[in-house]
Protein backbone atom coordinates (compact mmCIF):
# COMPACT_ATOMS: atom_id res chain seq x y z
CA UNK A 1 0.00 0.00 0.00
CA UNK A 2 3.35 2.61 1.01
CA UNK A 3 4.52 1.88 -2.36
CA UNK A 4 1.34 2.44 -4.21
CA UNK A 5 0.77 5.48 -2.43
CA UNK A 6 3.89 7.04 -3.37
CA UNK A 7 3.88 5.70 -7.27
CA UNK A 8 1.03 7.91 -7.20
CA UNK A 9 2.04 10.83 -5.17
CA UNK A 10 4.99 10.73 -8.08
CA UNK A 11 2.25 10.74 -10.89
CA UNK A 12 0.48 13.47 -9.29
CA UNK A 13 3.91 15.41 -8.26
CA UNK A 14 5.12 14.81 -12.08
CA UNK A 15 1.73 15.71 -14.00
CA UNK A 16 1.75 18.81 -12.25
CA UNK A 17 5.42 19.65 -13.01
CA UNK A 18 4.73 18.89 -17.02
CA UNK A 19 1.40 20.72 -16.80
CA UNK A 20 3.50 23.58 -15.12
CA UNK A 21 6.39 23.74 -17.85
CA UNK A 22 3.80 23.15 -20.36
CA UNK A 23 1.91 26.78 -19.32
CA UNK A 24 5.10 28.36 -18.60
CA UNK A 25 6.60 27.54 -22.07
CA UNK A 26 2.89 28.46 -23.73
CA UNK A 27 2.93 31.58 -22.18
CA UNK A 28 6.72 32.59 -23.75
CA UNK A 29 5.09 31.91 -26.91
CA UNK A 30 5.21 35.01 -29.32
CA UNK A 31 1.58 37.11 -29.89
CA UNK A 32 0.01 38.01 -32.53
CA UNK A 33 1.90 40.70 -35.06
CA UNK A 34 0.59 44.15 -34.91
CA UNK A 35 1.36 46.55 -37.46
CA UNK A 36 -0.16 49.81 -37.69
CA UNK A 37 -0.43 50.85 -41.21
CA UNK A 38 -2.21 54.67 -40.96
CA UNK A 39 -2.27 57.26 -39.90
CA UNK A 40 1.71 58.11 -40.03
CA UNK A 41 1.41 61.04 -37.95
CA UNK A 42 -0.87 63.27 -38.41
CA UNK A 43 -4.94 62.85 -38.09
CA UNK A 44 -7.36 65.35 -39.04
CA UNK A 45 -10.97 65.99 -39.31
CA UNK A 46 -11.17 62.41 -41.41
CA UNK A 47 -8.72 59.46 -40.71
CA UNK A 48 -8.88 55.96 -40.65
CA UNK A 49 -6.82 53.45 -38.39
CA UNK A 50 -5.20 50.76 -40.64
CA UNK A 51 -3.78 47.56 -38.71
CA UNK A 52 -2.55 44.37 -39.75
CA UNK A 53 -2.33 41.55 -37.16
CA UNK A 54 -1.08 38.69 -37.91
CA UNK A 55 -1.99 35.17 -36.22
CA UNK A 56 -1.62 31.54 -36.66
CA UNK A 57 -4.94 30.46 -38.49
CA UNK A 58 -6.59 34.10 -37.70
CA UNK A 59 -7.06 33.52 -34.42
CA UNK A 60 -7.82 35.71 -31.92
CA UNK A 61 -9.15 36.16 -28.68
CA UNK A 62 -9.46 39.69 -28.35
CA UNK A 63 -8.32 42.82 -29.99
CA UNK A 64 -8.58 46.32 -29.35
CA UNK A 65 -7.77 50.17 -30.26
CA UNK A 66 -7.47 52.54 -28.16
CA UNK A 67 -7.13 56.08 -29.05
CA UNK A 68 -5.34 58.44 -25.26
CA UNK A 69 -5.46 61.90 -24.93
CA UNK A 70 -4.88 63.81 -21.96
CA UNK A 71 -7.74 63.10 -20.19
CA UNK A 72 -9.33 61.56 -22.89
CA UNK A 73 -9.77 57.41 -23.62
CA UNK A 74 -11.69 56.48 -27.05
CA UNK A 75 -11.85 52.93 -28.28
CA UNK A 76 -11.61 53.00 -31.58
CA UNK A 77 -11.81 49.20 -32.20
CA UNK A 78 -13.05 45.92 -29.69
CA UNK A 79 -13.17 42.79 -31.24
CA UNK A 80 -16.39 42.16 -29.03
CA UNK A 81 -18.02 45.04 -30.79
CA UNK A 82 -17.17 43.80 -34.29
CA UNK A 83 -19.05 44.77 -37.36
CA UNK A 84 -20.23 48.01 -35.80
CA UNK A 85 -18.36 50.35 -38.11
CA UNK A 86 -15.53 49.95 -40.96
CA UNK A 87 -14.32 46.78 -41.37
CA UNK A 88 -12.67 43.71 -40.90
CA UNK A 89 -10.41 41.76 -43.97
CA UNK A 90 -8.77 38.91 -43.84
CA UNK A 91 -6.19 39.36 -46.02
CA UNK A 92 -4.84 35.88 -45.90
CA UNK A 93 -5.75 32.65 -43.85
CA UNK A 94 -2.93 33.78 -40.92
CA UNK A 95 -3.29 37.78 -41.35
CA UNK A 96 -6.24 40.26 -40.89
CA UNK A 97 -7.25 44.08 -42.11
CA UNK A 98 -8.79 46.49 -39.94
CA UNK A 99 -10.43 49.51 -40.65
CA UNK A 100 -12.14 52.03 -38.47
CA UNK A 101 -12.53 56.19 -38.77
CA UNK A 102 -10.56 57.67 -36.18
CA UNK A 103 -11.05 61.13 -37.35
CA UNK A 104 -12.66 64.39 -35.16
CA UNK A 105 -15.57 63.64 -37.15
CA UNK A 106 -15.90 60.01 -35.71
CA UNK A 107 -14.25 60.64 -32.42
CA UNK A 108 -16.00 64.08 -31.43
CA UNK A 109 -14.00 64.37 -27.89
CA UNK A 110 -10.41 64.51 -30.24
CA UNK A 111 -8.79 68.05 -30.14
CA UNK A 112 -5.79 69.36 -31.56
CA UNK A 113 -2.57 68.27 -30.24
CA UNK A 114 -0.47 65.04 -29.34
CA UNK A 115 -2.53 61.60 -29.09
CA UNK A 116 -1.26 57.91 -29.02
CA UNK A 117 -3.13 54.84 -30.22
CA UNK A 118 -2.67 51.67 -28.81
CA UNK A 119 -3.56 48.35 -30.29
CA UNK A 120 -3.34 45.56 -28.18
CA UNK A 121 -3.90 41.79 -29.51
CA UNK A 122 -4.20 38.35 -28.06
CA UNK A 123 -4.18 34.77 -29.13
CA UNK A 124 -5.06 31.59 -27.40
CA UNK A 125 -2.21 29.53 -26.73
CA UNK A 126 -2.34 25.35 -24.96
CA UNK A 127 -6.10 24.76 -25.96
CA UNK A 128 -7.17 27.72 -25.31
CA UNK A 129 -5.81 27.94 -21.27
CA UNK A 130 -3.69 30.62 -21.92
CA UNK A 131 -3.47 34.19 -23.63
CA UNK A 132 -0.64 35.57 -25.07
CA UNK A 133 -0.59 39.13 -25.99
CA UNK A 134 1.15 41.99 -28.23
CA UNK A 135 1.03 45.83 -27.92
CA UNK A 136 2.07 48.15 -30.05
CA UNK A 137 1.24 52.09 -30.08
CA UNK A 138 1.95 55.42 -31.50
CA UNK A 139 2.39 58.88 -30.91
CA UNK A 140 -0.05 61.15 -33.18
CA UNK A 141 -0.64 64.73 -33.53
CA UNK A 142 -4.53 65.70 -34.37
CA UNK A 143 -3.80 68.79 -36.75
CA UNK A 144 -7.90 70.78 -37.29
CA UNK A 145 -6.96 73.65 -38.31
CA UNK A 146 -6.18 74.04 -42.22
CA UNK A 147 -3.11 75.16 -43.67
CA UNK A 148 -2.71 78.85 -44.44
CA UNK A 149 -1.76 79.77 -48.17
CA UNK A 150 -0.94 83.25 -49.36
CA UNK A 151 -0.23 84.47 -52.77
CA UNK A 152 3.38 86.62 -52.32
CA UNK A 153 3.84 87.30 -56.23
CA UNK A 154 2.30 90.18 -57.97
CA UNK A 155 1.00 90.58 -61.75
CA UNK A 156 -0.09 87.42 -63.35
CA UNK A 157 -0.76 87.35 -66.91
CA UNK A 158 -2.15 84.46 -68.53
CA UNK A 159 -2.53 84.10 -72.29
CA UNK A 160 -4.93 81.12 -73.27
CA UNK A 161 -3.32 78.16 -73.91
CA UNK A 162 -0.24 79.87 -72.26
CA UNK A 163 1.75 79.37 -69.25
CA UNK A 164 2.29 81.73 -65.71
CA UNK A 165 4.01 81.38 -62.53
CA UNK A 166 3.31 82.41 -59.26
CA UNK A 167 5.37 82.24 -55.63
CA UNK A 168 3.07 81.77 -52.61
CA UNK A 169 3.11 80.95 -49.16
CA UNK A 170 2.21 77.91 -47.17
CA UNK A 171 2.13 77.27 -43.88
CA UNK A 172 3.10 75.23 -42.36
CA UNK A 173 5.74 74.92 -45.06
CA UNK A 174 5.07 70.56 -45.11
CA UNK A 175 2.07 70.85 -46.31
CA UNK A 176 1.57 69.76 -50.07
CA UNK A 177 0.37 72.49 -52.12
CA UNK A 178 0.17 73.79 -55.66
CA UNK A 179 -2.47 75.41 -57.98
CA UNK A 180 -5.76 74.59 -59.57
CA UNK A 181 -7.03 76.09 -62.97
CA UNK A 182 -10.84 74.57 -63.15
CA UNK A 183 -9.87 70.96 -63.00
CA UNK A 184 -6.51 71.00 -63.67
CA UNK A 185 -4.15 70.88 -60.82
CA UNK A 186 -0.68 71.77 -60.67
CA UNK A 187 2.27 70.76 -58.27
CA UNK A 188 3.97 73.28 -56.49
CA UNK A 189 7.54 73.11 -55.44
CA UNK A 190 9.89 74.33 -52.41
CA UNK A 191 10.90 77.86 -52.83
CA UNK A 192 14.73 76.45 -52.56
CA UNK A 193 14.07 74.74 -56.26
CA UNK A 194 14.54 78.63 -57.24
CA UNK A 195 17.06 79.48 -54.21
CA UNK A 196 14.48 81.49 -52.14
CA UNK A 197 15.60 80.25 -48.16
CA UNK A 198 12.13 80.61 -46.33
CA UNK A 199 10.74 77.41 -45.61
CA UNK A 200 6.98 78.30 -46.20
CA UNK A 201 7.71 79.78 -50.18
CA UNK A 202 6.66 77.92 -52.24
CA UNK A 203 6.69 78.14 -56.49
CA UNK A 204 4.61 76.58 -59.07
CA UNK A 205 3.73 76.90 -63.17
CA UNK A 206 0.10 76.54 -64.05
CA UNK A 207 -1.49 76.91 -67.83
CA UNK A 208 -4.96 77.98 -69.03
CA UNK A 209 -4.91 74.90 -71.36
CA UNK A 210 -6.35 75.91 -75.09
CA UNK A 211 -9.47 74.05 -74.16
CA UNK A 212 -10.43 75.45 -70.90
CA UNK A 213 -13.05 78.64 -70.49
CA UNK A 214 -11.06 81.96 -70.49
CA UNK A 215 -13.30 82.33 -66.88
CA UNK A 216 -11.62 78.83 -65.25
CA UNK A 217 -10.89 79.80 -61.84
CA UNK A 218 -7.38 79.66 -60.69
CA UNK A 219 -6.38 79.16 -57.05
CA UNK A 220 -3.36 77.97 -55.05
CA UNK A 221 -4.21 75.13 -53.07
CA UNK A 222 -2.41 73.42 -49.62
CA UNK A 223 -3.95 70.56 -48.30
CA UNK A 224 -1.75 68.74 -44.99
CA UNK A 225 -1.29 64.84 -44.07
CA UNK A 226 -4.32 65.43 -42.07
CA UNK A 227 -6.22 65.89 -44.95
CA UNK A 228 -7.11 70.19 -44.11
CA UNK A 229 -7.09 71.68 -47.46
CA UNK A 230 -7.26 75.40 -47.93
CA UNK A 231 -7.01 77.44 -51.18
CA UNK A 232 -6.97 81.16 -52.02
CA UNK A 233 -7.63 82.53 -55.61
CA UNK A 234 -4.65 84.23 -57.99
CA UNK A 235 -5.45 87.24 -58.98
CA UNK A 236 -5.04 87.16 -62.52
CA UNK A 237 -5.47 88.88 -66.15
CA UNK A 238 -6.63 86.53 -69.11
CA UNK A 239 -5.99 87.71 -72.81
CA UNK A 240 -7.74 85.54 -75.03
CA UNK A 241 -5.42 84.40 -78.25
CA UNK A 242 -7.23 83.00 -81.39
CA UNK A 243 -6.59 79.47 -82.35
CA UNK A 244 -6.21 78.68 -86.00
CA UNK A 245 -8.20 75.84 -88.03
CA UNK A 246 -6.62 74.43 -90.85
CA UNK A 247 -7.69 71.83 -93.56
CA UNK A 248 -5.52 68.35 -93.85
CA UNK A 249 -5.94 66.31 -97.23
CA UNK A 250 -4.52 63.09 -96.80
CA UNK A 251 -4.34 60.43 -99.81
CA UNK A 252 -4.28 56.95 -100.53
CA UNK A 253 -0.21 56.78 -100.53
CA UNK A 254 -0.17 58.55 -96.64
CA UNK A 255 -2.14 55.90 -95.66
CA UNK A 256 0.03 53.03 -96.90
CA UNK A 257 3.16 54.82 -95.78
CA UNK A 258 1.90 55.62 -91.96
CA UNK A 259 -0.55 53.28 -91.03
CA UNK A 260 1.48 50.02 -91.36
CA UNK A 261 4.47 51.62 -90.01
CA UNK A 262 2.75 52.90 -86.58
CA UNK A 263 0.79 49.38 -86.41
CA UNK A 264 4.04 47.08 -86.42
CA UNK A 265 5.80 49.31 -83.90
CA UNK A 266 2.82 49.86 -81.20
CA UNK A 267 1.73 46.63 -79.37
CA UNK A 268 -2.10 45.89 -78.48
CA UNK A 269 -3.12 48.53 -81.26
CA UNK A 270 -6.02 46.80 -83.33
CA UNK A 271 -6.22 47.68 -86.92
CA UNK A 272 -6.06 45.82 -90.02
CA UNK A 273 -3.69 46.92 -93.02
CA UNK A 274 -5.40 44.41 -95.70
CA UNK A 275 -7.08 46.75 -97.58
CA UNK A 276 -7.89 50.17 -98.38
CA UNK A 277 -10.76 50.79 -96.37
CA UNK A 278 -8.50 48.74 -93.30
CA UNK A 279 -6.19 51.32 -94.05
CA UNK A 280 -8.74 54.63 -93.40
CA UNK A 281 -9.92 52.69 -90.22
CA UNK A 282 -6.58 52.45 -88.90
CA UNK A 283 -5.87 55.79 -89.77
CA UNK A 284 -8.78 57.47 -87.64
CA UNK A 285 -7.95 54.62 -84.77
CA UNK A 286 -4.11 56.11 -85.08
CA UNK A 287 -5.47 59.78 -85.47
CA UNK A 288 -8.32 59.06 -82.33
CA UNK A 289 -7.61 56.80 -79.86
CA UNK A 290 -4.01 56.23 -80.06
CA UNK A 291 -3.19 59.77 -80.42
CA UNK A 292 -5.27 60.06 -76.80
CA UNK A 293 -3.32 57.07 -75.40
CA UNK A 294 -0.11 58.92 -76.35
CA UNK A 295 -0.71 61.89 -74.55
CA UNK A 296 -2.41 60.31 -71.44
CA UNK A 297 1.49 58.57 -72.05
CA UNK A 298 3.22 62.32 -72.22
CA UNK A 299 1.14 63.59 -68.97
CA UNK A 300 1.87 60.72 -67.09
CA UNK A 301 5.93 61.84 -67.54
CA UNK A 302 4.81 65.02 -65.79
CA UNK A 303 5.46 62.62 -62.48
CA UNK A 304 9.16 62.74 -63.34
CA UNK A 305 9.88 66.31 -63.29
CA UNK A 306 12.15 67.18 -60.74
CA UNK A 307 12.17 69.59 -57.85
CA UNK A 308 15.19 71.74 -58.86
CA UNK A 309 15.18 74.22 -61.99
CA UNK A 310 17.50 73.08 -64.59
CA UNK A 311 17.67 75.18 -67.17
CA UNK A 312 18.65 79.03 -67.31
CA UNK A 313 17.92 81.93 -69.57
CA UNK A 314 15.40 81.39 -72.78
CA UNK A 315 14.45 78.15 -74.82
CA UNK A 316 15.86 77.97 -78.06
CA UNK A 317 13.81 77.49 -81.18
CA UNK A 318 15.39 74.99 -83.85
CA UNK A 319 17.87 76.98 -85.97
CA UNK A 320 16.96 78.45 -89.26
CA UNK A 321 13.40 76.64 -89.01
CA UNK A 322 10.07 77.41 -90.80
CA UNK A 323 7.20 77.42 -88.59
CA UNK A 324 4.61 74.58 -90.82
CA UNK A 325 2.47 74.73 -87.91
CA UNK A 326 1.50 76.73 -84.99
CA UNK A 327 0.04 75.80 -80.88
CA UNK A 328 -3.58 74.30 -80.83
CA UNK A 329 -4.19 74.68 -84.64
CA UNK A 330 -7.76 72.76 -84.29
CA UNK A 331 -7.36 70.56 -87.53
CA UNK A 332 -10.09 69.27 -89.64
CA UNK A 333 -9.09 66.23 -91.79
CA UNK A 334 -10.15 65.51 -95.28
CA UNK A 335 -10.41 61.84 -97.51
CA UNK A 336 -11.04 62.09 -101.65
CA UNK A 337 -12.96 65.63 -100.27
CA UNK A 338 -14.68 64.42 -97.65
CA UNK A 339 -14.46 65.21 -94.06
CA UNK A 340 -12.89 62.26 -92.05
CA UNK A 341 -11.47 63.50 -88.56
CA UNK A 342 -11.24 66.83 -86.37
CA UNK A 343 -8.45 66.70 -84.10
CA UNK A 344 -6.48 69.93 -82.55
CA UNK A 345 -2.44 69.63 -82.39
CA UNK A 346 -0.30 70.61 -79.34
CA UNK A 347 2.52 71.28 -81.01
CA UNK A 348 4.85 73.17 -82.90
CA UNK A 349 5.98 71.79 -86.73
CA UNK A 350 9.11 73.28 -87.55
CA UNK A 351 10.73 72.40 -90.85
CA UNK A 352 14.34 72.47 -91.90
CA UNK A 353 16.45 70.40 -94.15
CA UNK A 354 15.57 66.52 -93.93
CA UNK A 355 17.68 65.08 -91.25
CA UNK A 356 18.70 68.41 -89.65
CA UNK A 357 19.81 67.77 -86.34
CA UNK A 358 17.49 68.56 -83.28
CA UNK A 359 18.88 70.63 -80.35
CA UNK A 360 18.01 70.30 -76.63
CA UNK A 361 16.12 73.64 -76.23
CA UNK A 362 17.61 73.74 -73.15
CA UNK A 363 19.28 72.11 -70.07
CA UNK A 364 17.77 68.95 -68.21
CA UNK A 365 17.59 65.30 -67.85
CA UNK A 366 15.76 62.74 -70.57
CA UNK A 367 12.70 61.15 -69.26
CA UNK A 368 11.89 59.45 -72.55
CA UNK A 369 13.31 58.66 -75.70
CA UNK A 370 11.59 55.56 -77.58
CA UNK A 371 8.59 55.08 -80.09
CA UNK A 372 5.89 56.57 -79.07
CA UNK A 373 2.64 55.79 -81.77
CA UNK A 374 1.96 59.32 -83.46
CA UNK A 375 5.16 61.12 -82.24
CA UNK A 376 7.02 58.31 -83.66
CA UNK A 377 10.39 58.89 -82.42
CA UNK A 378 9.84 60.86 -79.41
CA UNK A 379 12.53 62.30 -76.74
CA UNK A 380 11.47 64.11 -73.43
CA UNK A 381 13.55 65.83 -71.87
CA UNK A 382 12.66 67.14 -68.25
CA UNK A 383 13.75 70.58 -66.91
CA UNK A 384 12.38 70.27 -63.37
CA UNK A 385 9.14 72.16 -61.67
CA UNK A 386 6.81 70.72 -64.30
CA UNK A 387 8.53 71.99 -67.34
CA UNK A 388 9.56 69.60 -70.38
CA UNK A 389 10.32 69.78 -73.82
CA UNK A 390 8.96 67.26 -76.58
CA UNK A 391 11.07 66.37 -79.58
CA UNK A 392 8.87 64.00 -82.20
CA UNK A 393 8.94 62.29 -86.04
CA UNK A 394 12.67 61.47 -85.27
CA UNK A 395 14.40 59.77 -88.00
CA UNK A 396 17.28 58.53 -86.00
CA UNK A 397 17.85 58.95 -81.41
CA UNK A 398 21.56 59.91 -80.07
CA UNK A 399 19.91 59.80 -76.72
CA UNK A 400 18.60 57.45 -73.92
CA UNK A 401 16.27 57.89 -70.83
CA UNK A 402 18.07 59.17 -68.02
CA UNK A 403 20.74 60.76 -69.90
CA UNK A 404 21.48 64.62 -68.85
CA UNK A 405 21.73 67.15 -71.55
CA UNK A 406 22.79 70.74 -72.30
CA UNK A 407 21.08 73.39 -73.95
CA UNK A 408 22.29 72.40 -77.80
CA UNK A 409 22.91 69.01 -76.95
CA UNK A 410 22.33 66.93 -80.31
CA UNK A 411 19.10 64.30 -79.19
CA UNK A 412 18.68 62.78 -82.62
CA UNK A 413 17.67 64.03 -86.30
CA UNK A 414 14.30 65.62 -88.12
CA UNK A 415 12.81 62.74 -90.26
CA UNK A 416 9.09 61.14 -90.61
CA UNK A 417 8.11 58.75 -88.20
CA UNK A 418 4.85 58.38 -86.91
CA UNK A 419 1.87 60.98 -88.04
CA UNK A 420 3.91 62.99 -89.96
CA UNK A 421 3.59 64.62 -93.63
CA UNK A 422 7.03 65.58 -94.55
CA UNK A 423 10.67 65.76 -92.25
CA UNK A 424 9.74 68.34 -89.81
CA UNK A 425 10.17 68.69 -86.25
CA UNK A 426 7.34 68.71 -83.86
CA UNK A 427 8.12 70.58 -80.71
CA UNK A 428 5.93 70.76 -77.39
CA UNK A 429 6.58 72.46 -74.43
CA UNK A 430 4.14 70.68 -71.32
CA UNK A 431 3.81 72.29 -67.73
CA UNK A 432 3.34 69.62 -65.23
CA UNK A 433 1.96 67.42 -68.50
CA UNK A 434 -0.40 69.95 -69.91
CA UNK A 435 0.98 71.20 -73.38
CA UNK A 436 1.42 74.97 -73.54
CA UNK A 437 2.55 77.44 -76.36
CA UNK A 438 6.07 77.14 -76.80
CA UNK A 439 6.54 81.03 -77.95
CA UNK A 440 6.75 82.05 -74.64
CA UNK A 441 9.45 80.18 -73.23
CA UNK A 442 11.93 81.32 -76.30
CA UNK A 443 10.81 84.29 -75.19
CA UNK A 444 13.54 85.48 -72.85
CA UNK A 445 11.56 89.21 -72.00
CA UNK A 446 8.55 86.44 -71.41
CA UNK A 447 10.89 84.58 -68.77
CA UNK A 448 12.13 87.62 -67.05
CA UNK A 449 8.84 89.24 -66.85
CA UNK A 450 6.76 86.39 -66.01
CA UNK A 451 9.25 84.01 -63.66
CA UNK A 452 12.80 85.32 -62.91
CA UNK A 453 11.28 89.53 -61.62
CA UNK A 454 9.12 87.08 -59.22
CA UNK A 455 11.39 84.86 -57.91
CA UNK A 456 14.02 88.02 -57.44
CA UNK A 457 11.38 90.30 -56.20
CA UNK A 458 10.36 87.48 -53.31
CA UNK A 459 14.21 87.25 -52.36
CA UNK A 460 15.71 84.73 -54.75
CA UNK A 461 19.00 85.10 -55.85
CA UNK A 462 19.28 82.55 -58.11
CA UNK A 463 18.75 83.96 -61.28
ZN1 LIG B 1 3.18 68.41 -85.23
Amino acid sequence: MRALGRFLLFVIVLTAAVGGVAYYLAGRQPGPTIEIRAPEKLVGQTASLDVAVETPGGQLSSLTAVVEQKDLRETVFSLDVAGATGEIKQESPDRLLIARPMGKKALPALAAGPARVTVTASRPVLFGLRQVSTVATRDLEVRLTPPRVGIVSLHHFVNHGGAEFVVYRVSPGDSASGVRVGEAAFRGFPGSSVGLSDPELHVGFFALAHDQELNAPVRAFARDAAGNEASTPIDHRVFPRPFAKSRIDIDQSFLERIVPAIASNTQDLAVSTASPDDLLAGFLTINGELRRQNNDAIKALAKKSQTDMLWKDAFSQMGSSAVQSRFADYRTYFFKGKEIDRQVHLGFDLASTAHAPVLAANRGTVVFASFLGIYGNCVVIDHGLGVQSLYAHLSTLAVKEGDSVEKGHELGRTGITGLAGGDHLHFTLLVDGTAVNPVEWWDAHWLEDRVYRKIREAGGTEQ
